[in-house]
């Protein structure tokens, strides 16, 4: 089953805890409203050209414009587009942002680019879609595999189209053109955020909280220093090559600027360690272990669907924090709440990311920056709102996390739809 269908089916299930006239306007949601797919001819170094395939799905606009991420992934494809669109229009809706969904990509592996055909790809790409964006249209920032670097060729692409400035364009940009301090960090930090809630109010709280994180890119990589500094035990982390486990925990700092220049989370770990006393106990590790360690909280912040029915049942973990946007399947979903793990879902643990893009918007259309400190309370302020409300709907109506935080998410997109009427 694919992500959009995973998500769906997800809504289905939560549309329930809606009065019965306002869940037949969920069927809103069914389809995007606008798939755009472009072919994104590129010049090779050595002159051939490469043709490759890019989409734009605009899911929903109830809310306000379109909003979310650019991937270039080797195994993108439509369909998950479409998934992760339809899970950005429901992220939105929780922490109560006047966006819509959206999100795009490009079947590419960029690992295969050199810079100058990545920024070619990034210019071609942008140009093939930019009569359908803007800061009142639809706002692209960074995911999977792009970065502040893909957002600046975007926006100087989409400036030249219109003619004129325009920061509000694209977030994630660097803080030079009007980027916001806190954005490289926002979506790890949004969900150490959470998970600080979820700690406070589980009961039997140890002094010592042990966290396995997948994935060190933007998200997991940030979010397991922000952790670390705060006294979470980190003892395993990976990549998509592997990983590294210590049970008297790791420090995520000592791997950091290796991995960004290139290196993997095993072999930067044991780069810096191997002649040291403390590399005693490391363990090299592969993520099917990595999911499967006994931890208090795994953060799967990699890709989608890596917990599933072939895996699930080996999760020893009693939290699973979704970073990643949908790491688990529905079925993966269903054997942890036979299990009794908590899932606290990713619409809710990864908006810090879209939060703080939503500041940087803000400030690119008002000219009126935020600084880092007036940022972090406010985002702040969201999550930990937003969380509350999940929770207590959560405890109220004896539901699960993701049917409240679908619940919440599809109750906000409802009520505009009452005003619009049918005929949106
Ligand atoms: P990234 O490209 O910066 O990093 C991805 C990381 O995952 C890399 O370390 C990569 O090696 C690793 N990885 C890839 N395949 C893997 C596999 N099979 N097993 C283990 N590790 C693997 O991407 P990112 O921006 O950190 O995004 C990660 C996830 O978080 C995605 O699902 C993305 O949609 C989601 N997300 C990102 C943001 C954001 O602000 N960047 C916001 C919300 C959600």
């Amino acid at each position: 089953m694919d992500l959009f269908e995973q998500v769906w089916r997800q809504v289905v299930k939560a549309r329930e805890v809606l009065p019965p006239f306002e869940q037949n306007l969920v069927e809103r949601l069914r389809f995007p409203e606008r798939i755009i797919e472009v072919a994104v001819p590129v010049q090779m170094d050595g002159g051939r050209t490469k043709v490759f395939k890019g989409w734009r799905v605009q899911h929903n606009s109830l809310l306000g414009p379109y909003k979310g991420g650019i991937r270039f992934h080797a195994k993108v494809d439509l369909e998950e587009i479409k998934g992760l669109a339809l899970l950005m229009t429901l992220k939105n809706a929780v922490v109560g942002l006047p966006f819509g969904g959206a999100k795009g990509g490009v079947e590419v592996d960029p690992k295969r680019l050199s810079r100058d055909e990545l920024e070619r790809l990034s210019r071609i790409y942008l140009h093939k879609i930019v009569r359908f964006i803007g800061p009142n249209l639809d706002i692209p920032a960074p995911d999977v595999n792009t970065n502040p670097q893909v957002m600046a060729w975007m926006l100087d692409e989409y400036e030249k189209f219109v003619g004129e400035k325009a920061p509000a364009a694209v977030t994630g940009k660097p803080l030079e053109l009007g980027g916001s301090p806190l954005r490289e960090v926002a979506t790890g930090l949004g969900g150490k955020m959470i998970l600080d809630e979820v700690i406070k109010r589980m009961r039997g709280k140890k002094p010592e909280v042990t966290v396995a994180v997948q994935g060190f890119g933007n998200v997991g990589a940030n979010f397991a220093r922000l952790a670390y500094q705060d006294g979470y035990k980190i003892i395993a982390l990976s990549d998509s090559r592997g990983g590294v486990y210590k049970e008297k925990g790791l420090d995520p700092n000592e791997i950091y600027d290796c991995k960004a220049a290139g290196g993997t989370v095993a072999g930067c770990y044991l780069k810096g360690t191997m002649t040291a006393a403390k590399n005693k106990g490391v363990k090299v590790i592969d993520n099917e272990e990595l999911l499967a360690l006994k931890v208090d909280v795994l953060v799967p912040a990699a890709l989608e669907t890596v917990i599933n029915g072939r895996n699930a049942r080996n999760v020893k973990a009693k939290i699973v924090l979704e970073l990643a946007n949908g790491p688990l399947t529905e079925e993966a979903g269903r054997i942890l709440a036979e299990k009794r793990t908590l899932v606290v879902p990713d619409i809710l643990t990864n908006a810090g990311g879209v939060v703080v893009s939503y500041f940087e918007w803000g400030q690119g259309r008002l000219g009126w920056p935020l600084e880092e400190d007036e940022a972090f309370d406010r985002l702040k302020k969201l999550m930990v709102g937003a969380f509350k409300n999940v929770w207590e709907a959560s405890q109220e109506k004896k539901i699960d996390l993701k049917t409240a935080v679908y619940g919440l998410a599809l109750s906000r997109i409802v009520q505009v739809a009452k005003w619009q009427g049918m005929i949106g």
